[in-house]
């Protein structure tokens, strides 16, 4: 029983049946325990409080507007799948694969992790589905949260939203270039300039594999002055060398041979041709012959966007071509390409910006009393309101008409109606613009079209 809430009855029963030291139990084992643990989020996870959800929406519903109109539909697949979806595609020797997934196991013993990325369940439920009957490229996009066991600093979470797309049946580069030029022009649609496109290419199966011979071969004699993770790298998948943040480990990686001068003939026309569709859509970029991106399951063309105001955390998404992937998982061979872009760091680079998103919510109208028997009336007439689709509001705490008015005022109203004795006798009620404090007299049933007329009129200075 809480403190507060001690019956009235067993409280007098207590104090005339308890011996004194029994009274004393009783209000001890009643007492509110202020040691209670406080809950908080959990560490690198955080609430999304009206502003901030209200921004996250933003960002979806401007990608879903803009992801459609370039031809690609919604996916949503489950936050969770088998294990090893993801330690297959990723690559066990990958940082996610190794230290960051949230692995657990059911009641039936089914290992299940929650998804770190959304590439790989978009290829299973492809297969799964048979979806590669459809017209190709089967273009999707998604919108989710992502879990890896990072460690959390600005910019990085162990639950973060990701928002992106999927293009899957095309080995053209021209489906390349969709999917850059959709993840730049969706960026600056949300009026961000601050931006750096890197395109790299990973090479294929042809090519990849000479080159990290080649590679390896080059960094084995110096590996002792690598750091214990780049050593580590070598031994798995020297190409994750050029991830290494490490000043010893990036001195010696600039002399190391790069990709993109030892790509086969195929995959530098095919980088060739990416480059020609991103000049045509007047979009600028860097091609950078270090761009190689955490995943094993990468081929060819591989890109980033940065904002150079972010600091450390300064990718704001990025992708790549994944053409074996999909025969990996026993489906039919199938080249692909897509992206995924970090919606809490495309927030962070928005601020840097000083981009202010235009997504307040406030009511068209607020429906006040004069007297509280009338508030029943103006429910009334605020659900009418509500239903013929205007955002109206009232107050529910009995406030007096003067904080109502207040109140209005602070929830950014544009209009008021005031429900009097008066105008609830003769049917008729004045609008008041709160801007400008003029007041125009309507009829009660005439409220809703007129507030409509009001708004589509010309503001006026
Ligand atoms: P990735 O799936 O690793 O290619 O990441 C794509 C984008 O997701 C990155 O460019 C980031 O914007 C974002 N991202 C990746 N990991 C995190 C994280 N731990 N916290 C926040 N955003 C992340």
């Amino acid at each position: 029983m809480h403190w507060n809430q001690i019956n009235f009855n067993n409280f007098i029963f207590t104090i005339y049946n308890c011996e004194r030291s029994e009274f004393n139990k009783y209000i001890m084992a009643n007492k509110p325990d202020n040691k209670r643990k406080k809950y908080r989020a959990p560490r690198g996870t955080s609430d999304y409080l009206p502003k901030r959800a209200a921004q996250l929406h933003y960002l979806d519903s401007q990608a879903a507007e803009i992801f459609e109109r370039y031809g690609y539909r919604r996916i949503i697949t489950p936050t969770f799948e088998d294990t090893d979806l993801f330690s297959r595609s990723i690559g066990e020797s990958s940082d996610i694969v190794r230290k960051e997934m949230y692995t657990f196991n059911d009641k039936a013993g089914r290992s299940l992790t929650l998804r770190p990325e959304a590439t790989a369940p978009v290829v299973r439920a492809y297969i799964e589905h048979k979806l590669h009957s459809e017209i190709k490229p089967v273009k999707l996009y998604y919108i989710g949260s992502m879990f890896r066991y990072e460690r959390p600093q600005a910019g990085r979470y162990r639950e973060f939203w990701q928002l992106g797309v999927e293009a899957l049946g095309s080995p053209k580069p021209l489906i390349d270039a969709e999917v850059i030029v959709l993840l730049v022009d969706y960026l600056k649609s949300l009026a961000l300039n601050d931006l750096v496109l890197h395109i790299g290419s990973m090479g294929d199966d042809k090519c990849r594999l000479p080159y990290t011979k080649k590679l390896r071969q080059e960094l084995e004699p110096k590996a002792e002055a690598m750091c214990p993770d780049c050593q580590q790298r070598l031994k798995l998948n020297p190409l994750r060398v050029f991830d290494c943040k490490n000043k010893v480990c990036r001195a010696i990686i600039a002399e190391a041979p790069k990709i993109t001068d030892n790509l086969c003939d195929e995959c530098a026309n095919h980088l060739v041709q990416v480059e020609k569709g991103i000049i045509g859509a007047g979009i600028k970029y860097q091609l950078d012959p270090t761009l190689v991106r955490g995943f094993d399951y990468y081929t060819r063309t591989t890109f980033e966007v940065r904002s150079p105001l972010l600091g450390a955390q300064s990718a704001l998404g990025g992708g790549g071509r994944y053409d074996n992937l999909i025969a990996e998982y026993g489906g039919p061979a199938t080249p692909a390409i897509g992206f995924a872009l970090g919606m809490e760091r495309v927030l962070l680079a928005l601020e840097a910006e000083q981009v202010k998103l235009d997504i307040e919510i406030s009511p068209d109208l607020f429906v006040a009393v004069v007297d509280n028997t009338d508030r029943p009336e103006a429910f009334r007439i605020l659900t009418d309101l509500r239903r013929y689709g205007l955002a109206a509001e009232m107050d529910y705490m009995a406030r007096s008409l003067r904080s109502q008015m207040k109140l209005a005022d602070k929830l950014g109203s544009e209009f008021v109606i005031i429900l009097g004795p008066d105008e609830l006798k003769s049917g008729r009620v004045a609008i008041k613009n709160m801007a400008t404090g003029a007041e125009r007299k309507v009829s009660l049933d005439q409220i809703a079209d007129s507030i409509k007329n009001l708004k589509s009129e010309p503001k006026g200075e």
